[in-house]
């Protein structure tokens, strides 16, 4: 069955500029683009380019929006069946404002994807049951995903939660987490400090190993990721890059963790090539087109 990804169907609204504006502040920009996103589909397009069987649980409008997305990830051979139709919102959108350094702003406004509850992904228990890996983000109703990651937990499937956007979360739930990859800031919200060093991150990786989670990837931009478990702490570097557009790199990033721990690769192996797909995928612009395929990783890490 391979991973299921549950998670948002956005598009993005991409805006280039110098730099974001100020408040009451209008500014020219450069270019406009709209390119399909959300951190699910991201995460689900970036394990499927790299050769992983992929199905995805979420929802989009009945709208162009909507059936635009469900064409993209079909063609990119995810199975979208469980992919639903919401009666009541539009697709999913993303703001993004990119400056120039390729910093990123974004609103999303997630329509469709918080059209799916507690009942709906109890009706799909057995994929779940089914599935090698679960992939998660947190542009979904809260008690759906809580709910998702309960099922994941007693059918014993492991289970990747990138806790994005940063929000506070249950211990119960976090508990249930096999593999939590917060980026710093992230991190920081999770545990109520300040995270902004190789110190900081294993502190607060420390306290959120207390509530039962298995494995915290602390992930740390072009620095790479640190790993810590009940082995130990573990830093395993990125690979330098000319940054074009951040936008995804952390979604890249869990979609290869997830499809090389299903392929058996040892944590630290995986966090590496996780650290190599995320560094191509700054090196180009857009979510899902800046995605890059094995053989490119392949070609990369030669
Ligand atoms: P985003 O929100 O922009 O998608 P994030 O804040 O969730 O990303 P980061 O820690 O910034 O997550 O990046 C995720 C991973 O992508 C890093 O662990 C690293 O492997 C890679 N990465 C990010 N930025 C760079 C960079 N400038 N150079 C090389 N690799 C990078």
């Amino acid at each position: 069955m391979g991973i299921v990804v549950i998670g948002s169907l956005n598009m993005d609204m991409v805006v280039r500029a110098n730099r974001a504006p100020n408040a009451g502040e209008t500014l020219m920009g450069q270019a406009f683009a709209l390119s399909p996103g959300g951190k699910g589909a991201n995460q689900a397009v970036a394990a499927a380019r790299l050769g992983a069987e992929v199905s995805m649980i979420g929802s989009v409008g009945k709208d162009t929006f909507g059936s635009e997305m469900l064409e993209i990830i079909k063609q990119e051979g995810i199975h979208i069946e469980h992919i639903s139709v919401s009666e009541t919102e539009a697709t999913g959108v993303a703001s993004i404002v990119i400056e120039e350094d390729g910093e990123n702003r974004i609103i999303v406004v997630p329509g469709a994807n918080i059209d799916l509850f507690v009942e709906d992904i109890q009706a799909l228990e057995s994929i779940i049951s089914q599935a090698e890996m679960i992939v998660m983000q947190l542009e979904m109703e809260l008690a759906m995903s809580e709910h998702a990651i309960a099922i994941a937990h007693r059918h014993g499937i492991p289970v990747i939660l990138n806790p994005a956007p940063a929000r506070v979360l249950k211990d119960e739930m976090l508990g249930q987490v096999s593999f939590l990859t917060p980026n710093e800031t992230e991190a920081g919200i999770l545990t109520g400090m300040t995270v902004d060093s190789l110190e900081t991150a294993e502190q607060a990786a420390r306290i959120l190993l207390q509530k039962g989670i298995k494995n915290v990837i602390i992930t740390l931009g072009a620095k790479g990721a640190l790993i810590v478990n009940a082995e130990g702490a573990k830093s395993v570097p990125g690979f330098p890059v000319k940054a074009i557009d951040t936008v995804a790199a952390g979604d890249s990033f869990n979609g290869a963790l997830a499809q090389q721990l299903v392929l058996g690769k040892t944590l630290e192996e995986a966090v590496s090539f996780a650290n190599a797909v995320g560094a191509l995928a700054v090196g180009k612009e857009g979510a899902i087109p800046s995605l890059p395929q094995l053989s490119e990783v392949e070609q990369f890490l030669k």
